[in-house]
């Protein structure tokens, strides 16, 4: 089996509950998706980075590995296009007794559980309606995938967290409605954190807009926080 891989490479984790830990990064080639905000356009095509052998994926990344490393990312374009190659890469390095974070907008359960047994910590990605990622008449379709995913990462008891990237585009009516959906499904008291990230550079949302997305989730989750991606602002890649 062969993997395409864009680029290797350490890192501050710039998002989510982990922020401001060494990481190693393994960006997937690929993306199917087309959100308006996106910051890694250069690695949505299927055919972009560089191709490798499993082992020689697993050489690459094992020499990239620093010392202190926190966690090794599998990330994208999103790794769940190539879920097979992605599972066998994390695997060698749980085998090595470092963490693996998997993050993904998690669009089909069938790909995700494939990686999931790999997968220490896990960020799940709920994209907004207004985010563009699929045609709108899918997102319904999208949403129960991505719920799925979210019960079953609880289910195998990872550490598991929610991401939603919010924008002056996302209506508050619609966010609420993604957060009662969230918070509907069975052990949802076992998640280890709500992040709400705003775009950074495009269609930034108000002061204001972030304060009634919080005000949303804080009732059904308190440990819900508003974090903008450190690596901007650190100039790290
Ligand atoms: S899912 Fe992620 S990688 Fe794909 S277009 Fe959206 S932001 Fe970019």
């Amino acid at each position: 089996m062969n993997v395409r891989i864009f680029e290797i490479f350490t890192s501050i984790e710039g998002e989510g509950i982990f922020y401001g830990t060494k990481t190693l990064f393994v960006r997937l080639a690929g993306c199917p998706f087309t959100c308006f905000y996106c910051d890694t356009k250069e690695s949505l095509p299927l055919d972009s980075g560089k191709e490798f052998s499993i082992e020689d994926a697993i050489t690459e990344i094992d020499s990239q590995i620093q010392s202190n490393t926190f966690k090794v990312n599998f990330t994208g374009g999103d790794p769940l296009l190539q879920h097979q190659a992605v599972a066998l890469l994390a695997k060698n390095i749980q085998d090595r007794k470092i963490p693996t974070y998997l993050e993904s907008s998690c669009f089909d359960v069938d790909r995700f559980n494939h990686v999931l047994p790999f997968i220490d910590y896990v960020k799940i990605e709920f994209k907004t309606r207004e985010s563009e990622f699929v045609d709108i008449q899918h997102y319904e379709k999208l949403i129960s995938e991505s719920l799925k995913c979210l019960e079953s990462s609880i289910n195998l008891q990872k550490i598991t967290y929610i991401k939603i990237v919010v924008s002056s585009k996302t209506k508050i009516t619609d966010f609420n409605n993604l957060v009662e959906n969230i918070f509907k499904i069975r052990n949802s008291e076992k998640i280890s954190g709500f992040i709400i990230q705003p775009t950074y550079g495009i269609s930034e949302p108000s002061l204001e807009q972030l304060m009634e997305m919080y005000d949303c989730v804080f009732p059904k989750f308190r440990d819900v926080k508003i974090v903008p991606q450190l690596h901007k602002f650190i100039g790290a890649p």
